[in-house]
């Protein structure tokens, strides 16, 4: 039997990515909460959040219609993040993305981008559609039918915002539980029990009120709740390659392509352009058996198991025999295991982008993403109990809009009156807008 603690919560975050230190950073500001935010890791954002692209989207590859969730929340988030860097002097490097299509079909996708960047409320200065003589003349490196430039596009470091986040959340009473990993969740009906494994062995947690905000563990997590049964998930790993500083390609922008396969919900890998001037291409979509396999497979007996394990079965079963998603692994895995095959990807859109110049690994970023008897599910998904909320799928661009998402998760927890705010006094938050944000909140409630 583990020891008991006496450690009570008012509000308990599980995980510390850059959605888990955004909503402590938002709670922060109510005086008198007791906040824990658990991480099974010694500090923020070790997984996701620090590995990916690391790019601000701009919502114009965003159907609103179909993603109505992650087209407002990258819309609203934009100017909250350009402030935040602007006030604690975080890199902000506005370079641009230009998406290109190598196809009819794919000019056809990027003539509706046009349509969502002005339904989901970008400014009209804020983006262009190239055609191909408008490529020719501007771009002759670049081999395409078609593009669509979106200038507001962001190179960033997400792992440096949420360490920020994180920083200005614990200056403000939030207590942060490094190497505290949860194993176990149970509910009753004065709030939430958990476990944690430590160094120093069990610890027992009660809390008014759960966040399950644990990226690839959260499916798991809401399973051992009773939640989101029929859901099941599948890990991708997404490789990057370096390129050398010899290579010199005209461009400081980030180089995307129209993706091929649309049913499924990876892109082809880019030509990045990060914020601190390293260049990388990727990422792919590999196939994994573990939430921490940076390298290899992590297939093996126990994994495969306790991946079946996770969620429904069936809806994994019914992908994997699917002969089109088949093809797409083995592609996905040639660029993960080669370089080359990475770079042969990119070169039949930026032909000067010889094998030369390809370098060692970039730092591979880890997605779990969510099936069920339908295919992959494009949005992300929240499940909820009288005491607890799990945000499961919560996939790119997750951190562009985790901003917007921490404050909407605080506002209807809020109204539906799950968390009760015990003073009236309140901390201002830095920059000023999300301060504004956070002000909503309280006149709502
Ligand atoms: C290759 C790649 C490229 C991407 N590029 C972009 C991009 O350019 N722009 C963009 O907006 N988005 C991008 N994304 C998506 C974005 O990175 C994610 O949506 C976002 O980081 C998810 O944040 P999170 O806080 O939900 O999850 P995470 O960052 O995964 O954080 C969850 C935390 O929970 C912890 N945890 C897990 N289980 C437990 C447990 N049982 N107990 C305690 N702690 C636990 C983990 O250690 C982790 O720190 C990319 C993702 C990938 C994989």
């Amino acid at each position: 039997m583990p020891e008991t603690s006496d450690k009570e919560l008012d509000i308990a975050i599980a995980g510390a990515g850059i959605l888990g230190t955004s909503v402590a950073y938002f709670l922060s500001r109510f005086q008198g909460l007791k906040i824990g935010i658990f991480e099974r890791e010694d500090s923020a954002a070790k997984h996701a959040s620090s590995r990916n692209t690391g790019v601000i989207h701009r919502p114009f590859y965003i159907d609103p219609v179909k993603k109505p969730f992650f087209a407002e929340a990258s819309s609203k988030s934009y100017s909250l993040w350009k402030d935040f860097a602007s006030e604690f002097t975080l890199p902000w490097h506005q370079n641009g993305t230009l998406e290109v299509a190598g196809d009819a079909i794919g000019e056809k996708t990027l003539r509706k981008y046009a349509r969502y960047a002005q339904m989901n409320g970008m400014e009209e200065n804020e983006f262009s559609v190239l055609d191909i003589s408008d490529l020719r003349r501007q771009y002759p490196q670049i081999n395409a039918l078609a593009g669509f430039y979106s200038r507001t596009d962001t190179a960033v470091d997400y792992g440096l915002f949420s360490s920020k986040l994180l920083e200005l959340a614990q200056a403000s009473g939030v207590k942060f539980f490094g190497n505290h990993s949860i194993t176990a969740v149970s509910e009753d009906s004065d709030g939430v029990l958990f476990t944690c494994r430590t160094a120093n062995g069990a610890k027992l947690f009660r809390t008014d009120y759960f966040l399950n905000l644990t990226g690839t563990g959260s499916l798991k997590l809401a399973n051992s709740m009773g939640l989101a049964l029929n859901y099941g998930l599948l890990l991708f790993r997404g490789d990057y390659w370096r390129i050398s500083n010899e290579y010199t390609p005209g461009f400081s922008f980030n180089l995307y392509t129209v993706p091929r396969y649309s049913r499924f919900p990876f892109l082809d890998p880019h030509f990045i352009n990060r914020w601190n001037g390293v260049r990388e291409i990727g990422p792919n979509a590999s196939l994994i058996f573990h939430d921490r396999a940076y390298s290899g497979s992590g297939m093996n007996a126990h994994n495969i198991l306790e991946s079946l394990n996770t969620g429904d079965v069936n809806s994994k079963i019914r992908l994997l025999s699917n002969p089109e998603f088949l093809r797409m692994l083995e592609t996905e895995w040639e660029s993960s295991k080669s370089k080359f095959a990475m770079a042969a990807r990119l070169r039949r859109y930026l032909p000067s982008l010889s094998s030369t110049y390809i370098g060692k690994r970039g730092l591979g970023g880890i997605r779990g993403s969510v099936v069920d008897s339908s295919g992959f599910v494009p949005e992300a998904l929240e499940f909820r109990t009288e005491h607890s909320m799990h945000m499961v799928n919560y996939n790119s661009p997750g951190a562009t809009g985790s901003p917007y998402v921490a404050f909407s998760i605080i506002k209807s927890i809020i109204q539906d009156g799950y968390v009760h705010l015990k003073t009236g006094e309140v901390k201002k938050l830095k920059p000023e807008n999300w301060e504004k944000l956070a002000s909503g909140i309280e006149m709502q409630f």
